[in-house]
């Protein structure tokens, strides 16, 4: 985990204000309450997803409907509780009848993550479906072909691994995807062991990272992440992650 000063924590609380009070683009003007985020500032793993919809943005706060209540479920597949993670949203502002985020309203909104982001030094976020994941990898690529692929990179001058998944509201309509997202969300806490590679050992490069159809997402053995008493940790690449 990293250490959350006393700035930091003064910094989320005025960033929270700041967001709350934002008037960037038109969004303002329709949202009941603006949604921020919330959890633990240091934790080690962060969610992000799209936007907030009717309960969120009611409650002015993320992930309480029907799609959080299924995150709160895949947390508790791996021994977490929302209260340990940091769950915030690309838009911090619902998007009336929870139509798509517009171009203008992410680049509106985008400094606020980017500085959550950079306050709470997260090893891994999760972007969950296809908006999270093309604006925090850079690149247009669909969460269907990207998802459970852990991508190293570096948001403000911080190294971390962003890890694609299915949004949980589109699993709740699909049993295939929700089989996957079960399937990606496993493999959390065998990435989050290694992640954050030491600075004069850089992560893995693009091309060690599956991206092809040949080399598909692999499901970590049981026993991936159990270090041997003694044994210096395995790498994440000799884990069946990379
Ligand atoms: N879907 C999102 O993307 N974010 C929320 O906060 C809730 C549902």
């Amino acid at each position: 985990m990293a250490p959350v000063t006393d700035d930091d924590l003064a910094a989320l609380a005025a960033l929270r204000a700041e967001v709350e009070a934002c008037t960037l683009c038109e969004l303002h003007a329709t949202r009941a309450k603006a949604v921020p985020g919330e959890g633990d500032p240091g934790s080690d793993l962060m969610f992000v997803g799209e936007a907030p919809g009717y309960h969120e943005d009611q409650q002015g706060r993320p992930f309480v409907g029907q799609a959080g209540k299924l995150l709160e479920q895949l947390l508790a597949s791996i021994g977490l509780t929302r209260e340990q993670v940091f769950i915030a949203n690309v838009l911090k502002s619902r998007p009336p009848n929870n139509r798509d985020p517009r171009p203008e309203e992410i680049a509106a909104c985008q400094p606020y993550l980017w500085r959550q982001i950079e306050l709470i030094k997260p090893k891994v976020i999760c972007t969950l479906g296809n908006h999270a994941t093309k604006l925090l990898t850079g690149v247009p690529a669909g969460i269907t072909r990207v998802h459970g692929r852990p991508q190293p990179t570096e948001i403000s001058g911080h190294s971390l691994y962003l890890y694609p998944i299915f949004h949980p509201a589109a699993a709740l309509y699909t049993p295939a995807m929700l089989t996957t997202l079960k399937e990606d969300f496993l493999r959390l806490p065998e990435l989050l062991a290694h992640a954050a590679p030491p600075a004069d050992e850089p992560g893995p490069t693009e091309a060690a990272v599956p991206g092809t159809p040949a080399d598909p997402p692999r499901a970590a053995p049981a026993s991936a992440g159990a270090d041997v008493a003694g044994a210096p940790p395995a790498k994440p690449e000799q884990l069946g992650l990379f």
